[in-house]
């Protein structure tokens, strides 16, 4: 791996952070704050929250087996995801490397940053050569970008190739583990220690049920996490959100059960949507949606909205022709959803 220095921009190696009021107030209990120009009314909203969310990321820390040095909290992962190219990426003069298909985001955020982004097709069974990305790199590459489970794919990324990235790239690879929990595979977390190049995003927006308030994390060495912690929005993560981040680590064993009830509903869902007669093909899954391929994507996208029902219409996207994506939902939406496929005439 390149050193930190060298793989930073300048300017952000050299940043002067903001210092907030509460930044700055660090010691002895204190019970009456005059230092932040705040209204004394409205408790408990009148204050700032916890720039740096001591108190999340201490809970998260027990849960996740990392130290809370190693954890960036933000306003959903893509936050982190635009922290990445803020943070390494020189405009108009670096670059990065991400499979394709994968998260938009990564290609939005690239072309925000002005970084170019570099795409390397994955092949029939959605996997990836670490070779064929690896070729796709030169001096100015920054950030690999990795999704398993990918999405809109749904599977599994091979750790093999994954772990040949990870030793023989000499930037930062990114492993977005938005859907981890209905993988079976462990998580890149506990490979963190070995890699210092390592960034892992995880989310409280799937599993954990709380997309509403915009919770995500970057797992790194503390070192990264310094550098991320440097240039977000000093208060990025509202009280609301610490909050309920914490009320939700508290109901781990609800989320284990959704997740296992997830998983069994995929497995019906798959199962029903495979006898259909305008399913051609359902993709193995590892997340909590599946990708199908149907007989005319776009007319049962239509005919789907017009019921009030709304999937996802995959077929522009590359390998994805005539795909539909599907989220696991409850079983009563997952059978209206059936419903409405059985009836599907093509006109
Ligand atoms: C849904 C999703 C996320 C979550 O993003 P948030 O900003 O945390 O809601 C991240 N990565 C991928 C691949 C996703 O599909």
């Amino acid at each position: 791996m390149k050193t930190l220095q060298e793989l930073t921009r300048p300017n952000i190696w050299n940043l002067k952070p903001y210092s907030s009021a509460r930044d700055e107030y660090k010691g002895a209990v204190a019970s009456v704050f005059l230092d932040a120009n705040e209204n004394p009314f409205n408790t408990p909203i009148n204050r700032y929250p916890d720039p740096l969310q001591n108190e999340l990321k201490l809970a998260l820390s027990r849960l996740k087996g990392v130290k809370p040095e190693q954890i960036f909290l933000g306003n959903g992962s893509d936050e982190a995801i635009d922290l990445l190219f803020r943070a390494f990426c020189e405009p108009a003069i670096d670059n990065v490397v991400a499979i394709d298909p994968t998260y938009g985001m990564y290609q939005v955020c690239a072309d925000i940053n002005n970084v170019a982004y570099r795409k390397v097709l994955l092949n029939e069974e959605f996997q990836f050569s670490a070779d064929d990305l690896l070729a796709a790199v030169d001096e100015h590459t920054k950030l690999i970008f990795l999704c398993s489970p990918n999405n809109p794919t749904g599977n599994n990324l091979l750790h093999k190739e994954i772990d040949r990235v990870l030793h023989e790239f000499d930037g930062i690879v990114v492993i977005d583990e938005a859907y981890i929990d209905f993988s079976n595979l462990a998580s890149y977390l506990t490979k963190l220690h070995k890699h210092p190049n390592l960034v892992v995003l995880q989310t409280f927006s799937k599993a954990w049920g709380s997309a509403a308030i915009r919770l995500g994390m970057a797992y790194a060495s503390a070192d990264i996490i310094d550098i991320f912690s440097k240039i977000k929005y000093p208060y990025n993560v509202n009280l609301l959100t610490q909050k309920q981040g914490l009320d939700m680590l508290l109901k781990y064993h609800d989320i284990e059960k959704w997740v296992k009830t997830l998983l069994d509903t995929r497995a019906e869902l798959m199962k029903e949507f495979a006898k259909l007669p305008c399913v051609e093909k359902v993709f193995h899954s590892d997340a909590n949606f599946f990708l199908a391929r149907v007989t005319d994507a776009t007319a049962i996208y239509n005919y789907l909205v017009g019921l009030g029902i709304i999937v996802r219409n995959r077929t522009n996207v590359v390998l994805c022709d005539n795909c539909l994506r599907i989220t696991v939902g409850s079983r009563v939406e997952n059978h209206q959803l059936l419903d409405a496929l059985k009836a599907y005439q093509a006109s």
